[in-house]
């Protein structure tokens, strides 16, 4: 029986709550050091494209600089959809080997690899070089680029293919995903289809050893010549990604060079480095996979704690994870490592050893997000001793090395656990992918878990049991009444297309569950293989504060109600015979009206493409002028301009006969934020300069800046007096506060501005609220938002007006937010109180309409407060440049 122990609050520091603290840490590295928070306006191109010519080939620069300083053209990407496969992978006819030739990286002596006596970043090239050339069995392919511009390696070792066999085994994959009931009884697959099998290393940029240990084994299997191994690469593929958070290995930082987690961005998918793991996730459609992290002692094996996320097939899963952690644990523990000797603890799996503290509820670390593309056995491993942060500074060389030379065994170890494991149950896992596909393909009821259908795994009890009802459909309206934002509906279609789930949109106008839809709507129908995923991503999500005491990280995500684009699930009925036609990518909105030459054009900015297109004109020196709704006008003598922007940021100019008030003006924005914040910015155009507490006790040129937007970083107690007297000045000559969460509302409250009295919830809260939108900061937001250590106002002043209030009842729709032990901190505190209020030069947000660049529909709320505050009301009008 599985005895479970109720941990003390936080077990596991290699996941941390709010991942705030790293995200500061990683600001002021970049801020001190380098690439991105420098502004820029530098255009760089996308990612050049990896050209595969023959079984041989040579690849471009090693290092690309400009792709770290290219906040623009990293925005118009991001912005204009996804980045899609940024290498083919795998659909060229060539077989396997497919050797490359890869160019060396500049040696970089302050890697933070070396005094570890781990591999640098640089030495990887060279390493997989020499590898391809031990045999026939190693592939090097570049999948594309970090953040600081590099290149991110995927290596794949198997047994030689043909041109042939390998179209083959691509068929098979195909088959698998597509037409899994035929896959199911396909002899060929069950004899022939090698088992795709996923490492992936280093994700976090400061726990290192994974990539050393896979740099190992594939050494081994490069040359090992035993009947074994012979076996194992005849009948399965080993996809390494060798690092991929080459600026985090580089560093020595948790994140990547955007300041980036990269292990929560998933659902986002805002980073090349995430996109580029998904596309493996799509590509390669692993079986098996790991995820290699540090540092937890003893050695922590996935499967997780409750809650499980409930759109997993997760009997699938558990059984085969399950069995996995099982085979890890009895290898990590067989190399000998003792307490006594070596300061090394057994290893642990949470789900049997321990009651809450590390779920697997939102799909935005890398095994959660793999289960929905058919990873069956997913596995986030911690390997043991602690070699980053402050014990990297403190401890003597020797001492690091010795531990970390102990981390690559034991990751080592679970390595070749993991394939002892697949050569064991190939056929197995590979039908129990095809079971997962089938069930979503047919619409079949989802499998509890009980001891009963997941024998074998001891203690399964109902606080594991978690399932869903899939709705029939979604359906996301086109543009018109019944949509928001069309823009906002292209954006969700292209991002649901990236995920490799499938779209259809409607050829004629359309009857569904009892509403009418326009032609030109989107329909994702339910029943497909990747349900799970498609349902993870948009629908509302559920309310589990009443399952454990606190969530490891974010608890409610959905992007049917934060992404801007109205989403409608259609519960029941038949889309048999429905005029549907599938879709690779949604088709585009910009346009502008045709006016008369005296006439104008109304750009709404509701939307942050909305918002990156009025930058464009401002930046260009466009007269643009704000409407009473909030809107920007643009006159028509402006159109070819118009016109350029409507196609580039796929937007819409329509005709208006609104003339516009207030002259709308660039707004240069001094930002104290999270770095999630600041690429949310630079995707709306913004010009940013990041500052913090040392940059303006340092000494800030305050002439650069229209606007301060404050979340993190700058406390006003802290400024030495000439820092805070220029900030003084700064905030009483008529430029404006944006504050967000308590660190603004601190601010607030020091420089004297708004009377408002801020009130912190919960600062473990997180999820989807329901708000109610009052003032012209927030006309035309949706109904719902984004919240993480939610913060509300009360006792407010004359002159303050409430912009947006928690909805009354129970504003939380899904997530995790209990009241505090003392009783308050609260939903229930927090129903019916401002969520965000603007006065005379500031706005506060209570909510997070910028965390980590998700909630997209939130975002245009900041972009308006700074348009609101960035100027002095009733100033001359004068371009700022
Ligand atoms: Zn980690």
């Amino acid at each position: 029986m599985r005895t479970k122990r109720a941990l003390p609050a936080r077990p596991v520091p290699a996941r941390p709550v709010p991942a705030r603290p790293v995200l500061f840490a990683a600001l002021a590295v970049t801020t001190a050091g380098s690439l991105l928070l420098t502004p820029h306006t530098a255009a760089a191109e996308p990612e050049p494209p990896v050209t595969r010519e023959g079984p041989v080939t040579r690849e471009g620069p090693a290092v690309d600089e400009s792709a770290a300083r290219a906040p623009e053209s990293a925005a118009e990407r991001a912005l204009s959809g996804p980045a899609g496969p940024t290498a083919d992978t795998g659909r060229t006819g060539h077989g396997y080997p497919r050797e490359q030739v890869l160019t060396a990286d500049p040696e970089n002596p302050a890697d933070k690899s070396i005094k570890l006596g781990l591999t640098p970043y640089h030495a990887i090239a060279p390493e997989l070089n020499a590898l391809q050339r031990l045999g026939d069995r190693v592939s090097v392919e570049v999948t594309g680029r970090s953040a600081g511009g590099h290149r991110l390696y995927l290596v794949t070792v198997t047994a030689p293919e043909t041109a042939r066999q390998t179209r083959a085994q691509e068929r098979m994959r195909e088959l698998i995903e597509n037409a899994p009931a035929r896959a199911a009884a396909d002899p060929a697959i069950k004899s022939g289809y090698k088992a795709p099998v996923f490492f992936n290393n280093n994700i976090h940029g400061n726990e290192w050893e994974g990539t050393d240990a896979s740099l190992k084994l594939i050494e081994q299997l490069a040359t090992a010549d035993d009947a074994r191994t012979r076996d194992l690469l005849a009948h399965s593929r080993l996809y390494f990604n060798i690092t991929a958070n080459p600026d985090g290995r580089i560093a020595g930082t948790r994140a990547n060079a955007n300041g980036f987690d990269l292990n929560r961005d998933f659902v986002t998918a805002s980073q090349s480095e995430t996109r580029a793991m998904r596309q493996i996730e799509i590509d390669k459609q692993p079986a098996v996979m790991l995820d290699l992290h540090g540092y937890v002692n003893g050695t922590l094996i996935e499967p997780t704690t409750p809650p499980h996320g409930e759109n997993y097939e997760y009997d699938l899963f558990l059984k085969n994870t399950y069995a996995n952690a099982l085979g890890m644990e009895a290898a990590v523990n067989g190399l000998g490592y003792t307490p006594a000797k070596d300061g090394v603890e057994p290893a642990q799996i949470p789900f049997r050893d321990q009651a809450e503290g590390w779920d697997d509820w939102p799909p935005i670390f890398t095994p959660q997000y793999a289960a929905f593309h058919g990873t069956v056995a997913a596995h986030t491993v911690e390997i043991p001793m602690e070699v980053n942060n402050s014990a990297y500074d403190k401890l003597p060389e020797a001492e690091l090395r010795r531990r970390s030379a102990i981390n690559v065994d034991v990751a080592g170890a679970a390595l070749r656990a993991t394939l002892d494991f697949v050569q064991k149950k190939r056929a197995s896992l590979v039908a129990d992918q095809i079971e997962v596909f089938r069930r979503g393909a047919a619409g079949a009821a989802q499998v509890p878990v009980s001891k009963e259908s997941v024998p074998g795994v001891p203690g399964i009890g109902p606080e594991d049991v978690y399932t869903t009802n899939f709705p029939r459909a979604y359906v996301i309206p086109a543009g018109g009444a019944s949509q928001r934002s069309a823009t906002a509906a292209a954006r969700l279609v292209d991002h649901l297309v990236a995920n490799d789930v499938r779209v259809t949109r409607a050829t004629r106008d359309l009857r569904l569950g009892g509403r009418s839809y326009p032609k030109g709507s989107y329909v994702v129908d339910m029943r497909q293989p990747k349900r799970g995923l498609a349902n993870v991503l948009l629908a509302d999500g559920r309310d589990i504060s009443d399952k454990v005491s606190v969530m490891y990280d974010i608890s409610g995500w959905s992007l049917g109600r934060l992404w801007g684009a109205t989403v409608r699930p259609v519960t029941s009925g038949s889309l048999s015979g429905a005029p549907l036609r599938a879709v690779r990518e949604a088709a585009g909105v910009g346009h502008v009206a045709q006016v008369a030459q005296s006439g104008a054009l109304r750009l709404r900015l509701d939307d942050p493409r909305e918002v990156a297109a009025l930058n464009a004109l401002l930046r260009q020196g466009v007269s643009v002028r704000r409407a009473v709704d909030g809107s920007a006008i643009v006159p028509a003598s402006a159109r070819s301009r118009a016109v350029a922007a409507a196609r580039t940021y796929d937007v819409v100019f329509d005709a208006t006969k609104l003339t516009g008030t207030a002259e709308l003006r660039r707004v240069r924005v001094a930002a104290a934020v999270t770095p999630g914040e600041l690429f949310a910015l630079r995707e709306m155009n913004f010009e940013v300069t990041p500052v913090s507490t040392a940059v303006l006790n340092a000494g800030f040129d305050w002439s650069a800046a229209d606007v301060l937007l404050v979340s993190a970083g700058l406390d006003r107690g802290d400024l030495n007096a000439g820092a805070r007297a220029a900030l003084d000045a700064f905030l009483g000559s008529g430029h404006g506060l944006v504050g967000r969460g308590a660190t603004g509302a601190a601010l607030n409250a020091a420089a004297g501005l708004l009377a408002v009295k801020p009130v912190e919830g919960n600062g473990d809260a997180n999820g989807v609220v329901r708000v109610v939108n009052s003032g012209p900061v927030t006309a035309g937001a949706p109904e719902h938002g984004f919240v993480y250590a939610p913060v509300w106002f009360t006792d407010l002043g004359p002159g303050i007006r409430v912009e947006q209030s928690y909805a009354t009842g129970d504003p939380l729709v899904s997530g995790h937010w209990r009241a505090l032990e003392d009783g308050s901190g609260g939903r229930a505190d927090a129903a019916g109180r401002a969520s965000v209020v603007s006065g005379p030069g500031a706005v506060l947000f209570g909510t997070e309409p910028l965390f980590r660049d998700h909630p997209k529909g939130e975002f245009a709320q900041v972009a308006r407060a700074l348009f609101t505050v960035g100027h002095a009301s009733g100033g001359s009008g004068e371009e700022s440049e």
